[in-house]
C-alpha cells in the first residue's frame, strides 16, 4: 500500500497577490492508479487494488522512459483568471490542452487590471528575461506611467462604448495587463510539460506564478506522479 495518499487540494489560489488573478480547481478525472492501469492493460494486468509500491515504481519507470500515453487518461480543469500577456503564453501549449475563454464581443470587459507591486529591470545578459530592481528603478514613476496608461485606455474603452461603437472594436484599446478568464483542461502529461516549461527560471515571472499555482492544485491529486517527476530532475 502506498504511503502517499491523495489529499484535498485548496480550491482557489491567487498567484499575483491581488484579488483578481486566480486559479481554481474546477474538476478532475482519475488518479495515479489510472496511470498504472493504463500502462498495465498492455499485458492484462490492470486491477482495482490500491496503489502498491510496485505501481509507484512503474510510474517512475514510465516517466523516465517517456512512455507518455498512460498519463493522458487523467484530466484536470482549472478556471484561470490571468493577465492577457500570461494567457498569450499559455495558449502556446497546443497538445492535450483545451480552453474556453470569456468573449469581449459578448460581454463588456470588466475593469480588472494587473498592476505589478514591484517593477523589474531588463536582464543584462538574457534579452527575454528580467531581474529584480537593484534600487535604480524609479518605482513611483513606473507605477504612475502604468496607472495613467490604464486610465486613458479604459476611459477610451468606456467612451467608445457610450458612443455606440461595438464591443468587438472598442476592446482594441485595452492593455495586455487586463485580466481575462478561461477554463483550461490539461491531461497529466500536458500539465507536466506545461509546468516544466513555465515553472522555470527562464519563464516570465507572472507566468511562473500561474504554473506554480496549477501545480499546487494538481499535485495532491496525483502525488506519486509528481514525486516521481521531481525525482527525475529532467524537467
Ligand atoms: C521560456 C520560454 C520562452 C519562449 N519564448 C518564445 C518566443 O520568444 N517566441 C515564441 O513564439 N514562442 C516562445 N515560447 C513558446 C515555445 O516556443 C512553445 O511554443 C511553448 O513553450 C509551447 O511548448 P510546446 O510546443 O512544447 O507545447 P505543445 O504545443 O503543448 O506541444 C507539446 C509537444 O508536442 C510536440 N509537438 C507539438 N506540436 C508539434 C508540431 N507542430 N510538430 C512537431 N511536434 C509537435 C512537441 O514535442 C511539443 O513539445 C517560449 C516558451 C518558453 C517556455
Amino acid at each position: 500500500m502506498t504511503q502517499t495518499e491523495p489529499s484535498t487540494p485548496p480550491a482557489v489560489l491567487f498567484p499575483l497577490g491581488d484579488p483578481f488573478g486566480s486559479v481554481a480547481l474546477v474538476q478532475h478525472v482519475g488518479d495515479d492508479k489510472m496511470i498504472v492501469n493504463a500502462a498495465r492493460v498492455s499485458f492484462g494486468g490492470d486491477n482495482d487494488a490500491p496503489l502498491t509500491s510496485r505501481d509507484e515504481k512503474l510510474i517512475g519507470y514510465l516517466l523516465k522512459n517517456q512512455h507518455g500515453s498512460p498519463f493522458e487518461h487523467n484530466l484536470i480543469t482549472f478556471k484561470v483568471v490571468c493577465p492577457i500577456f500570461v494567457d498569450r503564453q499559455m495558449v502556446r501549449h497546443r497538445v492535450g490542452v483545451s480552453k474556453n475563454e470569456v468573449s469581449g464581443r459578448y460581454v463588456e470587459v470588466q475593469e480588472r487590471l494587473y498592476t505589478p507591486t514591484s517593477f523589474r529591470r531588463q536582464a543584462p545578459s538574457n534579452r527575454q528575461a528580467s531581474v529584480q530592481d537593484d534600487g535604480s528603478l524609479d518605482q513611483q514613476a513606473a507605477a504612475a506611467a502604468w496607472e495613467s496608461a490604464w486610465q486613458a485606455s479604459y476611459g477610451a474603452y468606456q467612451q467608445l462604448l457610450s458612443l455606440g461603437v461595438t464591443r468587438e472594436q472598442a476592446r482594441g484599446v485595452l492593455p495586455q495587463a487586463m485580466y481575462t478568464e478561461s477554463y483550461y483542461t490539461f491531461n497529466v502529461r500536458s500539465l507536466l510539460h506545461f509546468i516544466g516549461l513555465r515553472d522555470h527560471a527562464g519563464a516570465q515571472y507572472e507566468t511562473q506564478q500561474y504554473a506554480r499555482a496549477m501545480r499546487q492544485l494538481a499535485e495532491p491529486l496525483f502525488p506519486v506522479t509528481f514525486a516521481a517527476w521531481d525525482a527525475l530532475e529532467q524537467h
